[in-house]
């Protein structure tokens, strides 16, 4: 007996939603790993800091230059405009105020249902584009507590959104369960698979030095881990992660 039509072909493209941060470079480099034919996208909604869209375009073009195993998979990259979001929403992302956590138990960089918004204006690129999985880096496991990171969530929107479309999209989310760790061990073991000598440490000097996730937008003060304030609760993430990636590695 034939399969049905659904499983029967192996997914072969994927759209990443690709921040330029570490999460969602490591997520773009499993999709390349992965697929066939792969494609990014981002939201422009007014963040407070510019240095997340050019650490993207930075990330993009090292990972074309460095990997040339990857940069024949790699396809274009779609930026969209989603100003209105600053309309909805009023929050430390988006507006000029502190961090701080909420009396809700959740940062105030919380936008609500703002990864449901990506997701489906994802699908619809994905839909046009005829890109068949959905790669996002959203993750339970670390901190932010965000209730549209959730696996259940995610599980909901691929149902919603295949069944909205009349399409069987796959929301791929290699990130859910692990720390941050294991996410830079996650990009070792990628750059290595990726045929390039040393391409382990390469990916994860790549990952260092270009990608950015402080939420103030910090990019004067260098550590190992990379760039940041070093102080705000993403910068604490990402360093301890990698002091206790390093430490596993010796
Ligand atoms: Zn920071």
């Amino acid at each position: 007996m034939n399969p049905p039509a659904s499983i029967s072909r192996a997914h072969t493209s994927a759209l990443v939603l690709f921040s330029g941060g570490q999460d969602s470079t490591t997520c773009l480099a499993q999709a390349l790993s992965k697929y066939q034919r792969v494609e990014t996208i981002a939201f422009e909604y007014g963040q407070r800091h510019r240095v997340e869209l050019d650490a993207r375009l930075n990330v993009l073009r090292e990972l074309e230059s460095q990997f040339p195993a990857w940069s024949e998979k790699l396809g274009q990259d779609h930026l969209l405009d989603l100003a209105v979001l600053g309309q909805v929403s009023d929050c430390s992302l988006t507006r000029d105020v502190a961090f701080k956590m909420e009396s809700s138990g959740l940062p105030n960089t919380f936008v609500p249902g703002r990864n449901l918004l990506f997701l489906t204006l994802a699908a619809a690129l994905a839909y046009r584009r005829d890109l068949q999985v959905l790669v996002t880096g959203v993750c339970e496991t670390d901190f932010s507590g965000y209730p549209d990171c959730r696996d259940d969530t995610m599980k909901a929107m691929q149902l919603a959104l295949s069944l909205g479309m009349d399409k069987r999209f796959l929301i791929e989310t290699p990130l859910m369960w692990i720390d941050k760790a294991d996410t830079w061990a996650l990009a070792h073991s990628l750059g290595e698979q990726s045929g390039l000598p040393h391409g382990g440490q390469a990916l994860v000097d790549l990952i260092v030095e270009h990608t950015h996730t402080c939420y103030l937008g910090d990019r004067t003060h260098r550590h190992d881990w990379g760039y940041g304030c070093g102080e705000c609760p993403a910068c604490e993430l990402r360093a301890r992660g990698y002091e206790r990636f390093v430490k596993a590695g010796s």
